[in-house]
């Protein structure tokens, strides 16, 4: 930390901020023992951010033995609001976070999968446009895809025909507010290490099934960018080499059995009714029929070898299922646990917690929104 400490004003101020994130309201002297700072830095640097409105002051908390009142400074929500974006396949959804990740006026509308990126992004700069207000300091969006390293380009969501997309550059033109890109499922998992399930986690991984499938870590914090490219294909798993061709132009990948459009097929040929807004998986799951029944077990074992390779090569301390994973019917999601555990490596399983994700699909939108946050306030 001391290295940050010399740095620059915004550095300073991002030390401040972040613990406020992430501790909760502080006290100036608890403030000033945590971030190591001077007394008078904190009390200089907590005058102007008041003033500025990043912060406030709340309740009067005691002061450790001496039971002294203080008056606590916490992070003000009404201050510092991104406006976030999901963009699906064929869906987006927008949202207003704030800086503790609460989630308001949550919009979602359907595209058009053939339309042009640039004409999607323009209806999704339309929609940012519609919610935003002077609190509004950034926009945050998660794609369906990899980004490239600095956070502003869609590198190639395989389930739409888009490549090397500019959508920071796009958006920030369109707005003149600041864009920050973060891959969908990464998204998901900081939302989680932030403000979920993982907020006292050191590592936290997340499997999510939309339209396709995608894995995302967090570590101490941070979101995981692994090789070149920062990509974690889940989805894109071979687990059946006889199987079926993929979009990406390999065979037999998890996406192959257990991509929603897949798993239409699989209504189809087994006439079940695809209900609307609900995740086909959890359609297949729910069916009595036995020929579904067989189906629904022979796609949470291919499921379990995503998952257990995830454990396997990620072992992350907490591992969340979102999208339709998490509203799986009890018994499904008990039986695609208990597979992935049984196939990864003894260590990991006696460590790994493996279970449903309960932000639902806000968790998106809060994790675009801290990308942008920690790229903007928080650096
Ligand atoms: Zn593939």
């Amino acid at each position: 930390m001391s290295n940050r400490v010399d740095r620059d004003g915004v550095s300073l101020n991002g030390v401040i901020l972040r613990t406020l994130r992430d501790v909760g309201p502080l006290s100036r002297v608890e403030l000033t023992r945590r971030t190591r700072l001077s007394a008078a830095t904190i009390t200089r640097r907590i005058t102007t951010l008041l003033a500025e409105g990043t912060v406030k002051e709340e309740d009067v908390v005691n002061e450790g033995a001496l039971g002294r009142p203080a008056v606590a400074v916490a992070l003000s929500r009404a201050a510092n609001r991104v406006i976030a974006v999901q963009i699906g396949v064929g869906t987006a959804t927008t949202a207003v976070v704030d800086v503790l990740g609460g989630v308001d006026q949550v919009d979602t509308f359907a595209y058009d999968t053939s339309l042009p990126a640039t004409a999607v992004i323009s209806r999704v700069a339309d929609a940012v446009r519609d919610l935003r207000d002077p609190a509004t300091v950034a926009v945050g969006v998660a794609v369906p895809g990899p980004v490239d390293e600095s956070g502003r380009r869609m590198l190639m969501p395989i389930n739409l025909a888009w490549r090397d997309v500019p959508i920071a550059d796009q958006l920030e033109q369109e707005l003149g507010l600041p864009v920050v890109a973060e891959h969908n499922v990464r998204s998901m998992a900081l939302a989680e290490a932030r403000f979920g399930a993982g907020r006292s986690r050191r590592s936290v991984g997340f499997i999510y099934a939309g339209a396709g499938i995608g894995a995302g870590l967090v570590v101490d914090g941070s979101p995981l960018t692994v090789g070149v490219h920062g990509a974690i294909e889940l989805g894109h798993l071979r687990v059946d080499p006889g199987g079926a061709a993929c979009v990406c132009g390999g065979r037999g990948c998890l996406e192959t059995v257990a991509s929603a459009e897949a798993l239409r097929r699989r209504h189809d040929a087994l006439r079940i009714a695809t209900a609307p807004g609900t995740h086909p998986l959890v359609t297949l799951c729910a069916s009595e029929a036995e020929e579904a029944r067989r189906d629904a077990s022979r796609v949470l074992t291919h499921l379990a070898t995503g998952v257990s390779t995830v454990s396997n090569l990620m072992n992350p301390e907490l591992l969340l299922l979102g999208g339709g994973l998490a509203d799986l019917p009890p018994d499904s999601l008990d039986e695609l646990i208990a597979q992935s555990r049984n196939a990864t490596f003894p260590l990991i399983r006696d460590s790994i917690d493996i279970r449903a994700s309960r932000l639902g699909a806000t968790a998106a939108v809060i994790g675009a929104a801290s990308a942008a946050l920690d790229r903007i306030l928080y650096s």
